[in-house]
C-alpha cells in the first residue's frame, strides 16, 4: 500500500524530473534551452522550477510579467532571463537594471526603456507574425527596428534578441506554420539590415522545438515539455520526458449508499446498484475543473474511480464500486484516510494530467497551472 498523505491534499512536485526534461529537452533539439517558468512555473512552483531548469542546463529562463522576473531575482537566479508582457504602467526600469531583457512589440515602449536611463538596458523585440498576440505587425516592424537601432547608438540600450511565437506548433502540417516562419525570417532581415546584432533569435516553443527542427534558430523556449507534458498529444514521439505534478488528497469520509442514491448538487449522477462513495476534499475552490464532474477519474487503492455528480467548491465524490459491507470488508486503503490521487506520472496507472485535460475538454496546460488553491505544494 502507498503511503498515505500526511496532509488535506498536496501537489507534490518532482523537481528531478523537471531537471531531467530540461536536460533531454536539450539532447533533443541540439539547442540552447530557455525554460518558461511563468504562472509559478505552470503551478510547478516559481523558484523551484528555475532551479531544476539551471541545474539541467537551461541556458535562458522566461516569464511573462516584470514581477515574475524580479522575484527571480530576489530568489537569487542570475542568469539570461526574458519577460514579454509589460502594460503602460509598468516600470521597466527595476528589472532592466536587474539584468532582465525586457520584450518591446512598440515604438512607445522603447522610449519607456529608454527614460529609464538604464546602463546596459537589454531589449528584445518581437514581430507578430501571425499569432496576432503582442508583437509588432509587420507593416510597423521597420519603425520598432528603427527606433531601436537609435537607441542602441546612444547607448540607451542594447537590442540582445529578436523574437516571435507560433500559433499552430501542434499542429506541424499546418501550412501557417511555414507562414509564419518566412515573415520571421523577413523581420530578421530587417533586423540585419539595420546593423543590428542580437546575441539570439527564437521562434519555437515546445512543439516547435520537438517537431519543427527548421524553427530552432538560437534558442527554443520551452514551457510544457519541461514539466513531463506532451505539447502536441498524438504527434509528439516518446521522448522520455516524465511528468513532475502530483496531485493527491486523503479521503475524508467512504461511505455505502443503496441503490437509488443521488449525488452532490443537481443529483446528476444516481446509483444503479449499492455502492461505496469516497469523498475527495479538494474542489473548484482548489482549481478542480467543475467541468470534471462525471467525466474524470481518480485513483484510489489500485484502480481509477470515476467522479460521480459535481464537483464542489471544497470536495468531490468518487465511485468506489460494490465493495459489499463496509465495516467488514473495506480494507484501509479503502477507507478515510486513504490515498486519492487525482493525477500524476501515470506509472502506478494513475490519470495523468493529460487524461483529466481530455476529461474535462481542455489543456494540460490548464489543468497544472490552475490546481492548486489550498492545497500543499511539497518538492521532492
Ligand atoms: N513562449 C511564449 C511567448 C509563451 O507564451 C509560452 C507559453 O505559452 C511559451 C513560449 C512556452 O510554450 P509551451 O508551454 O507550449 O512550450
Amino acid at each position: 500500500m502507498e503511503e498515505s498523505p500526511s496532509v488535506r491534499a498536496e501537489i507534490v512536485v518532482d523537481v528531478a524530473a523537471i531537471r531531467h526534461n530540461v536536460r533531454r529537452l536539450g539532447e533533443v533539439t541540439g539547442t540552447p534551452v530557455m525554460t518558461v517558468v511563468k504562472a509559478d512555473g505552470y503551478g510547478h512552483g516559481l523558484l523551484e522550477s528555475a532551479r531544476a531548469a539551471r541545474e539541467g542546463g537551461a541556458a535562458w529562463l522566461g516569464v511573462a510579467t516584470l514581477d515574475e522576473a524580479l522575484a527571480l531575482r530576489a530568489g537569487g537566479d542570475t542568469g539570461p532571463l526574458l519577460c514579454w508582457l509589460t502594460v503602460p504602467s509598468d516600470d521597466p526600469g527595476p528589472a532592466l537594471a536587474a539584468g532582465v531583457d525586457v520584450t518591446a512589440y512598440t515604438t512607445e515602449e522603447l522610449d519607456r526603456i529608454a527614460a529609464a536611463r538604464v546602463p546596459g538596458a537589454r531589449v528584445q523585440l518581437k514581430v507578430d507574425t501571425g499569432l496576432s498576440r503582442g508583437g509588432a505587425l509587420p507593416a510597423d516592424w521597420p519603425a520598432l527596428v528603427e527606433r531601436a537601432r537609435r537607441g542602441q547608438e546612444a547607448g540607451e540600450l542594447t537590442v540582445t534578441g529578436v523574437w516571435s511565437h507560433l500559433a499552430r506548433s501542434d499542429e506541424p502540417d499546418e501550412a501557417a506554420n511555414d507562414e509564419q516562419q518566412r515573415v520571421f525570417d523577413e523581420a530578421l532581415a530587417v533586423v540585419e539590415a539595420a546593423g543590428l546584432r542580437p546575441e539570439v533569435r527564437h521562434l519555437a516553443n515546445s512543439a516547435a522545438a520537438l517537431l519543427r527542427p527548421q524553427a530552432r534558430y538560437d534558442l527554443v523556449r520551452c514551457g510544457i515539455a519541461s514539466y513531463g507534458l506532451d505539447p502536441a498529444p498524438g504527434v509528439t514521439p516518446p521522448l522520455g520526458l516524465r511528468p513532475a505534478m502530483t496531485a493527491r488528497a486523503s479521503l475524508a469520509l467512504t461511505k455505502r449508499v443503496e441503490a437509488g442514491a443521488s449525488v452532490s448538487y443537481g443529483h446528476t449522477w444516481t446509483a444503479e446498484r449499492a455502492t461505496t462513495l469516497g469523498l475527495v476534499p479538494v474542489g473548484y475552490a482548489d482549481g478542480v475543473p467543475r467541468i470534471a464532474g462525471n467525466r474524470a477519474e481518480v485513483w484510489v487503492a489500485g484502480a481509477r474511480r470515476p467522479v460521480r455528480g459535481r464537483v464542489c467548491m471544497d470536495q468531490l465524490v468518487v465511485d468506489l464500486g460494490d465493495l459489499g459491507d463496509l465495516d467488514e470488508d473495506l480494507d484501509d486503503d479503502l477507507s478515510a484516510g486513504a490515498e486519492a490521487v487525482l493525477f500524476g506520472p501515470g506509472d502506478r496507472g494513475e490519470p495523468t494530467a493529460q487524461d483529466w485535460a481530455e476529461a474535462c475538454e481542455t489543456i494540460s496546460y490548464e489543468i497544472v497551472s490552475r490546481i492548486g488553491g489550498r492545497m500543499v505544494r511539497r518538492h521532492v
